[in-house]
């Protein structure tokens, strides 16, 4: 099987390549020309499976030029061990008779990044030595939040890698800032950049697009790549736990063979749901396809008039993950459901760049109807949301996920549908503490991580280990630069 440049369809690569590069040359997202149906029996075959041996089963058909033998290795690397705090990796939580939660977080950075980046590193080094690619891969990241993290421990210590992450100085939480100065690892880069998430995003651009820089590297035995959800190699260990959420409800009774679920996403860079359409596309009976935003709200007006209108106003909001106007992977559903074939994605992305909006086909619109709903949740309704579910089900949970619960509740209150949904957990609570806190009722929030053992008290819910043990974690990286200084940082570290 090729993957094709959403751009360009003469574009085409290897899976191996595909991964290692990360982009296609012209831009464009490198894509399966063909998504694999699942074969009939795959549900019955994969109802007892262990989580690993699915992602190994759902992997396989779209990497022709990775053995199943070496998904075996990376799966049992990735998903097994100590790596995650729940043995079934993603479990699905029950909520009520028809809602159901799909815990993303139990990894080792609380966030469900992990799903993807415990993998990608696996996959990135085979894809390198199956290109035979002899220089070290330098995986540059600007995070406002999770990715930064997960990225760190993902590829902490991988052979022929090196990573450095930058994130803005006062645009990440206090835990999440922890979590990355205190990185451990020895091929591991972090600092902090003066000024706001952009400055960081678009530093490191630059740095990719630095001629002088990727010379000067590849004479010491390096070049760029990234990590980001444009890598194929990050979306495909994602379509596994759509599969395997179907899998745990046959197997535990709550659907019979064939029966649909519907899917709800809080979405920002349309990396998840993306992954839940292609679980579509296989044979997972997904009937919706429900995406959820924040008070950025581009992706609800585009899937409900079909202009991608990107200029508005930016919010800083509670669900930081997806505060975000520009979402990447949406190009890859373009290209899925244009009749217009490349020339029609070029025009898309041309017009996004040039005036920031676009506005798709009445064919496109047709097919985005047909498959989704979306709906937007604001700051005051998530911390409403959070304490409904406390009360109502003393079930925990993050802001991110808050906006899907109530972006359901509305597609319900429209719809009356009554298919069972499962609603897809993002983050652990306990990395917005302040805001689930404030949620809860508690106005007097306790200093820097005794924030943590506050909500644990008043919940009783225990603190992830990860977590817990930042305490006790010293302080690795405390360098600041300005956002002109970043290629200093980056010439340091690879010498
Ligand atoms: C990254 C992230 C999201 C958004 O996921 P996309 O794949 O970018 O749509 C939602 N919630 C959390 C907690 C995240 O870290």
């Amino acid at each position: 099987m090729y993957y094709v440049s959403t751009r360009n369809k003469n574009n085409k690569l290897q899976a191996a390549d595909a991964i290692a590069r990360g982009l296609a040359s012209d831009g464009g997202l490198l894509t399966p020309e063909v998504i694999p149906n699942l074969a009939k029996k795959a549900f019955v075959t994969m109802k007892d499976m262990s989580y690993q041996q699915r992602a190994v089963y759902v992997m396989n058909s779209f990497l022709d030029d990775f053995t199943a033998a070496e998904l075996t290795s990376y799966a049992v690397a990735a998903y097994g061990g100590e790596k995650f705090d729940h043995k079934q990796v993603a479990p699905v939580h029950k909520v009520d008779d028809t809602t159901y939660c799909l815990e993303l977080w139990h990894g080792p950075t609380c966030a469900f990044k992990d799903m993807a980046l415990q993998m990608l590193p696996h996959l990135l080094a085979a894809a390198l030595q199956k290109t035979a690619e002899e220089k070290t891969v330098c995986i540059l990241v600007a995070t406002s939040g999770d990715t930064g993290k997960a990225a760190l421990e993902g590829f902490r210590d991988v052979d022929k890698t090196r990573i450095l992450v930058f994130y803005p100085k006062d645009g990440v939480s206090d835990i999440q800032k922890l979590q990355m100065v205190t990185q451990e690892g020895g091929n591991v880069g972090v600092c902090s950049v003066c000024g706001n998430f952009d400055d960081a995003q678009t530093g490191v651009k630059a740095l990719f697009s630095d001629v002088s820089l990727n010379d000067e590297l590849a004479g010491r035995g390096f070049f760029f790549s990234s990590a980001n959800s444009i890598n194929w190699g990050r979306v495909l260990p994602q379509i596994v736990y759509y599969v395997s959420a179907y899998c745990d409800l046959l197997r535990d009774g709550v659907v019979e063979e064939g029966a649909s679920i519907n899917v709800c996403v809080p979405t920002g860079n349309f990396g998840n749901i993306l992954a839940a359409y292609y679980a579509k596309r296989m044979g997972v009976p997904i009937r919706r396809l429900i995406c959820a935003s924040n008070s950025n709200n581009v992706l609800t007006d585009f899937l409900k008039t079909g202009v991608y209108d990107r200029n508005r106003t930016f919010y800083n909001t509670m669900s930081p993950s997806m505060d975000i106007l520009i979402s990447s992977n949406l190009e890859r559903l373009l290209a899925e459901f244009s009749e217009g074939g490349d020339e029609e994605i070029r025009g898309y992305m041309n017009a996004l760049g040039k005036e920031g909006k676009y506005e798709v086909s009445s064919a496109v619109k047709r097919k985005l109807d047909q498959h989704f709903y979306a709906g937007f949740c604001d700051d005051a309704q998530t911390q409403k949301v959070i304490a409904k579910l406390w009360k109502e089900h003393h079930y925990l949970i993050d802001p991110h996920t808050a906006v899907a619960f109530d972006v359901l509740e509305q597609y319900r209150a429209k719809t009356g549908d009554t298919t069972p949904t499962v609603v897809i957990s993002t983050a652990s609570p306990f990395k917005f503490c302040d805001n689930v806190l404030s949620a809860l009722g508690v106005t007097e929030l306790r200093p820097g991580t005794e924030i943590l053992d506050q909500l644990s008290e008043l919940t009783g819910v225990a603190v992830p280990a990860p977590l817990a043990l930042l305490k006790d974690q010293k302080v690795r990286f405390s360098q600041t630069v300005e956002k002109e200084h970043m290629v200093d940082k980056v010439l340091e570290m690879l010498k």
